[in-house]
């Protein structure tokens, strides 16, 4: 099986929460031979464990919050997102699109598909608008 190619990007943004300058990842594209997929930090709740080494890719950079699942009360539901720096703050895709403007390539690495890329990648481009979690 083929590997697939990982692309994280992030931005900077203010911290709607503590005000403070953070970094979100703005997009994270997945690619292989000739397709590939753009999607969002919170499509990775439908794959939680392949978020650790898009986080393990970016270990150098301490403006970036964790990825994780946080529970969002708008959506009165968890799901994978980004967070603040400094106070935490859960971070919602509208942020995320917003800060595609700015967004610039902070990692690259491949990845066996058998680790569960190559179902992400499948299930990515079987979406109708190319995404796994819709709001
Ligand atoms: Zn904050």
């Amino acid at each position: 099986m083929e590997d697939v190619l990982i692309l994280v990007r992030t931005a900077p943004v203010v911290c709607w929460s503590c005000g403070a300058e953070t970094s979100i990842v703005s997009s994270i594209e997945l690619s292989r031979n000739d397709t590939s997929a753009v999607c969002a930090v919170s499509d990775f709740t439908a794959y939680p464990q392949l978020i650790r080494p898009i986080e393990a890719s970016l270990r150098s950079r301490i403006d970036i919050g964790a990825l994780k699942s946080r529970y969002s009360g708008t959506l009165a539901r968890s799901y994978v997102s980004n967070g603040c720096a400094h106070c935490d703050a859960l971070f919602g895709q509208h942020f995320e699109i917003h800060a595609r403007y700015d967004e610039q390539l902070a990692s690259r690495f491949t990845a066996a598909g058998v680790e569960g890329w190559d179902a992400m990648l499948k299930d990515l481009l079987a979406s109708e608008d190319g995404h796994l979690l819709t709001f």
